[in-house]
């Protein structure tokens, strides 16, 4: 279908859609890391570029980065463009978001994916606004309508009781963003050989913002997504001082705590450790659920965890139908008593462990 771009938007006409190929997906690596949010976005990149017969494109920006580009090859990408610069040592979005558009302006990609990490959710819409093209922030998936080949952005809608299936047909590139955690890493696959490809942009543009100094951040503000055990409570606490239980289990576990938006919005605990479809999403392999409903938004974050326990006084609570083990009772009772059975098992040693199995 030709599209009369010029009469839909005077302002912005843009060049047909057919012009503009191949899926990108922004790669975040710095201080050494590569992020692990990026590369689990190219799990939703392949989907597309094999659905679209496209190529999927890493884009890697940086400094000293280079080294990451096979890696991502590895993981699942046919081409990476990396633009590696001193200038980019520190992160100002401005000058991060013109380097991605003007790559984006001599390339043309139909897609650009990328992770709703705190610089992606700042980088993805400052593209889109340049290219004005659109965004669909958070999606929980990634399709393709085979009829039109536009890219289907699905995220859960205000209420999350249903699923937005958004596309952008006029506008290219389609832009999105899914949160860490809800897509797997592709497997690396060693022998995986692909292009990589050496651009340079000027970088040397003022940005309003300076940095002035760095702060490492609490351990809890980088755990919840990589934790393994997560002792979770909501607005069945009461109050702050039932979150201080919550953090005695979870130390015994080596754990952290996590929290419900209604214990977040009460101020009980902070905003970082909540999780769901504002908050984070995780993929502990124990995940606790404390005085939690079991609410869609919440659970939309729990998605990826393995074995759900949850404890609610609430005999018909919707958590129960979700998880895997069910504790029906007041917490005040129920997490002392855990505490107390978990240091038991603790000062026994391995030896209780086998007592367990055997029971
Ligand atoms: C657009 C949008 C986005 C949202 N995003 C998020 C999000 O990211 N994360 C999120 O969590 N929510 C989110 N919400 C809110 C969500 O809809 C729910 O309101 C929220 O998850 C409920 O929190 P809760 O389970 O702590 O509280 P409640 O629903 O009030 O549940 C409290 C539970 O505690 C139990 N309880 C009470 N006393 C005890 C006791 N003594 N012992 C044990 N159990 C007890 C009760 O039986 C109840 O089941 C969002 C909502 C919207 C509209």
């Amino acid at each position: 279908m030709k599209v009369d771009c010029e009469k839909l938007c005077p302002e912005w006409p843009c060049e047909q859609p057919e012009e503009f190929k191949n899926v990108w997906v922004l790669i975040e690596a710095f201080e050494g890391f590569i992020s692990e949010p990026s590369l689990q976005m190219l799990t939703s990149g392949r989907k597309i570029a094999d659905k679209l017969g496209e190529k999927l494109v890493g884009v890697l920006v940086g400094y000293r980065v280079s080294g990451f580009a096979e890696e991502i090859i590895k993981h699942g990408a046919d081409e990476v463009i990396v633009v590696d610069d001193p200038g980019l040592e520190t992160y100002y979005p401005r000058v991060y978001a013109h380097v991605i558009v003007s790559l984006a302006r001599k390339y043309k990609p139909s897609v650009i994916l990328a992770p709703a990490t705190k610089r992606g959710r700042e980088l993805a819409p400052y593209i889109a606004n340049t290219l004005k093209a659109g965004i669909t922030a958070d999606c929980t998936d990634f399709d393709v309508d085979e009829s039109t080949k536009d890219v289907l952005l699905i995220r859960p809608p205000f209420a999350a009781i249903l699923l937005a299936f958004i596309k952008t047909p006029f506008r290219r590139p389609q832009i999105g963003t899914a949160r860490p955690n809800v897509f797997p890493i592709p497997p690396r696959d060693e022998g995986r050989k692909g292009e990589v490809m050496y651009e340079n942009v000027d970088v040397k543009l003022e940005d309003k913002m300076k940095l002035l100094s760095r702060k490492k951040l609490h351990r809890a503000e980088v755990g919840v997504e990589k934790a393994e055990v997560i002792v979770s409570g909501g607005r069945g606490l009461g109050s702050p001082e039932g979150f201080k239980l919550l953090e005695n289990l979870a130390e015994l576990l080596d754990g952290v705590v996590g929290a419900s938006r209604k214990a977040v919005d009460a101020g009980w605990i902070e905003e970082y450790r909540q999780i769901g479809q504002t908050g984070r999403a995780v993929k502990s392999i124990l995940y606790f659920a404390i005085g939690i409903s079991g609410a869609a938004q919440h659970m939309i974050g729990v998605r990826e965890a393995g074995r759900i326990i949850a404890v609610n006084i609430d005999p018909e609570a919707p958590i129960f139908t979700q998880s895997d083990y069910g504790i029906i009772g007041d917490y005040k009772e129920i997490i002392p008593a855990l505490i107390e059975e978990l240091k038991k098992l603790k000062e026994e040693g391995p030896k209780a462990l086998e007592k367990y199995k055997s029971t």
